[in-house]
């Protein structure tokens, strides 16, 4: 049973596990800013990529931006690309820029993916894959037992999120160098300010021995 109606988007999965303050301040306040990268990963998006999928043989029929939902988890979304093989194998692919690189939260957007894919057809969806634009390489990435589970407690941890309305504290370290976000983010400052409001009540603790004296 779902705490509520609202359907969470499957790339917040992504988000949330890149950053749980990234996915609140999307998904909770609407902040969305290019930089770079995610003007890059648009690019790819919008192009998606029939080049790309010339190599795939005679009988695959492949589906472009295939709205997904789970009722059974509350989750919507689009996958970039899905392969529907001869054989009845369905394979999802999705798009990211950079070059070929395993990262756990495209790992588990896939993941999800395949879980919405399996209960709309009924058929397993045991693999898909990663498209690393800069690379133009594969990653398959197989859906194990443990990233399902993985992916279903992050859809759990999404939705505590949007429930609490609450925007979690900045990771502030290497993610947030690449992060579009990080000018409206400032994580530094609200690190800084964190760090205040802690020395602050460390000094007016009346259990503090230090503060007493
Ligand atoms: S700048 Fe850092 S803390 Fe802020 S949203 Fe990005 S990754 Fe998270």
């Amino acid at each position: 049973m779902r705490d509520t109606e609202e359907s969470i988007n499957v790339s917040a999965l992504n988000q949330f596990a890149y950053c749980p303050r990234r996915c609140g301040l999307i998904y909770l306040e609407s902040e969305f800013a290019d930089n770079l990268h995610t003007a890059r990963g648009n690019a790819e998006h919008a192009r998606v990529d029939r080049v790309a999928h010339e190599a795939v043989g005679f009988g695959v029929r492949v589906e472009y931006a295939l709205p997904v939902w789970s009722d059974r988890l509350g989750l919507v979304g689009k996958c970039d690309v899905v392969e529907f093989h001869e054989d009845g194998t369905i394979y999802p692919v999705e798009y990211k820029h950079g070059a070929r690189k395993k990262r756990l939260n495209d790992d588990l957007q896939l993941a999800a993916q395949a879980l919405c894919l399996e209960e709309m057809t009924g058929k397993s969806v045991p693999k898909g894959a990663i498209f690393h634009h800069t690379s133009r390489r594969r990653r398959e990435v197989e859906i194990t037992e443990t990233l399902r589970r993985q992916a279903e407690e992050t859809v759990a941890a999404v939705r505590a999120l949007l429930i609490s309305g609450v925007l979690p504290a900045p990771v502030n370290d290497a993610r947030c160098k690449e992060c579009s976000l990080k000018e409206i983010c400032q994580p530094e400052a609200v690190a800084g300010k964190f760090r205040v409001h802690v020395m602050r009540s460390t000094l007016f603790d009346p259990e503090d021995e230090c503060a007493k004296s």
